[in-house]
């Protein structure tokens, strides 16, 4: 982010993939950005339009599978996502929009289609449906509290060199093998849903840390910490 402009988000295709509110994520981190007095523009990009390259912060959600294939072609196509990425943009991306990021992941009938290729993860179809609530600690080098949400997809996913576990699954599918969602760079892939920065605010800073450059002064999050103890208490055994 340039210092004397505003904090630049880009929800990407929200035509095709927003479900479980996933458009809250923007919503939060446009807040947090200006109760820090930071001031933001947000630019909706429909699947019609290309995707602008100059953002700080793209966020893309998930949706079905039909959705998920046009977005994937689409995405490919344009080219813009891949830009912003290499210019040094972060990422958030949830469900279909995470499977999406990586080499292939399952269609309509569990058929392979190629993802955009932004990151080694490739993503295919489970045994079943993941329904419900996840929750994990989050990898260490994060530093940020253990993530809670609500998932729900058919798809799993395998992560390759160098991409490391968003978190270590306590309750609930994730990934598949016992970790949920990734982290590379200023990239975050996520099956939370939630959506997911409402639930989980140290995951919203942790992207505005990226996009601003800086440590941001804390704001008072009594509000979601309750809701976490009240998630994590629901869903712990015992
Ligand atoms: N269609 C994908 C799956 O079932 C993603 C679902 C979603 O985004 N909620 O795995």
């Amino acid at each position: 982010m340039q210092s004397d402009s505003a904090l630049r988000l880009v929800w990407i295709y929200p035509d095709l993939l927003s479900t479980y509110g996933d458009q809250g994520n923007v919503l939060v981190l446009e807040q947090r950005a200006r109760r820090r007095g930071i001031p933001v523009e947000t630019v909706h990009v429909r699947s019609a339009d290309a995707v602008p390259e100059s953002g700080d912060i793209y966020l893309i959600g998930g949706g079905e599978d039909r959705p998920q294939i046009l977005a994937a072609e689409r995405l490919r196509r344009d080219g813009g996502l891949h830009r912003a990425v290499q210019r040094g943009a972060a990422l958030l991306a949830v469900c279909a929009g995470y499977q999406i990021m990586g080499t292939t992941f399952g269609g309509e009938e569990g058929q392979p289609v190629d993802g955009i290729g932004l990151i080694d993860i490739a993503s295919g179809r489970g045994e079943g449906r993941a329904v419900g609530e996840l929750a994990g600690d989050a990898d260490p080098v994060l530093g940020i509290p253990t993530l809670t949400g609500f998932e729900n997809h058919m798809g799993v996913t395998r992560l390759g060199q160098g991409v490391r576990p968003l978190a270590r699954t306590a309750v609930g599918t994730g990934n598949g093998d016992g970790t949920e969602g990734c982290h590379i760079g200023k990239i975050v892939g996520t099956y939370l849903h939630g959506p997911a920065l409402a639930r989980n605010p140290g995951l919203a800073d942790l992207l505005l840390t990226w996009a601003v450059g800086a440590q941001l002064p804390p704001i008072d999050d009594a509000w979601f910490e309750r809701l976490r103890e009240e998630r994590l208490a629901a869903v712990r055994p015992g």
